[in-house]
């Protein structure tokens, strides 16, 4: 059924979308999220946080999980909530495990049709790189390289098949993903890719219809969005970084998302029209 070298069996259903989130955001970024994508994937999407909030909870029909990693950006406790992501992917049974972080949007149905390429009984990794040059790890106290590995960064989201999720399985699971990241001292994504790329011997694959808020995302033409899988925003002092799409004033939607989100589905009940 792969010979075609296209998977079209593959569905929404078969996708664990899984999206950081902490108790900081849960009013900023969420409901924007609640209002948009995740309405397209209210039964495959969850939300890994750090706090109760029973007004979320009954909005996404109880999808929301509570790591009880800490609520802060230290390096261990967001790789506490991958671990916990990675952790209940497992548990899932599904085909795909794609992580995304609460600035991100999701265009749920490319999500799916870039996933029909692939086969998730082989080892793939699916993302975008936010450097350009591999993470080198040096061996003290010589300084002799090592090795160096590639990445998928966190903030553009990424996938991972299930195949590829079962090797990890003995190093990454139970908890283990967050002593390899203290191990050496690294984030979450790049963790990630230390375990795929230097443990698992398995390479990231580019794609480039990841986006994140370290690319300029006004550079992003419209014509385009639809191929896109994800986007995303950040406010840098006083300077938004954001899509340029028609819609919505920006006073009412700085993030652009509702307006991006009326862009690809104008059926919408909010939508203008
Ligand atoms: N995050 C978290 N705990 C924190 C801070 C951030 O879980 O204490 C999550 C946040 O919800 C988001 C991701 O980490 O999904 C990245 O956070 P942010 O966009 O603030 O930082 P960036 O790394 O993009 O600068
Ligand atoms: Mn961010």
């Amino acid at each position: 059924i792969y010979n075609s070298g296209q998977n079209k069996n593959i569905t929404l259903d078969d996708i664990f979308i899984s999206v950081k989130t902490t108790k900081h955001y849960q009013y900023t970024r969420l409901p924007i999220i609640l209002k948009t994508w995740f309405q397209l994937a209210k039964q495959q999407t969850w939300f890994f946080t750090d706090t109760e909030n029973r007004q979320h909870q009954n909005q996404t029909n109880g999808h929301m999980v509570n790591t009880n990693c800490s609520a802060s950006h230290q390096r261990k406790h967001l790789c506490c909530k991958m671990s916990v992501e990675y952790d209940h992917f497992l548990e899932s049974g599904k085909k795909w495990f794609c992580h995304f972080d609460d600035d991100n949007y999701v265009n749920v149905p490319r999500l799916v049709s870039v996933l029909q390429k692939y086969n998730h009984q082989e080892d793939w990794y699916l993302g975008r790189t936010s450097i350009y040059e591999p993470v080198k790890l040096y061996k003290k106290p010589t300084n002799k390289l090592m090795f160096s590995f590639w990445f998928a960064t966190g903030g553009a989201g990424f996938c991972i098949s299930r195949s590829l999720a079962l090797k990890m399985l003995p190093v990454a699971s139970g908890g283990r993903f967050i002593s390899i990241c203290e191990g050496i001292r690294l984030p979450d994504d790049v963790s990630m890719g230390f375990i795929i790329e230097h443990l698992m011997k398995k390479n990231l694959t580019l794609v480039p219809e990841f986006h994140s808020h370290l690319e300029q995302m006004k550079l992003l033409a419209p014509e385009t969005f639809r191929d896109q899988i994800s986007f995303s925003y950040a406010k840098v002092k006083d300077e938004w970084n954001v899509l340029n799409v028609p819609g919505f004033d920006t006073r009412y939607d700085p993030t652009r998302f509702l307006s991006l989100h009326c862009f690809l589905f104008p059926q919408f009940k909010y939508c203008p029209r």
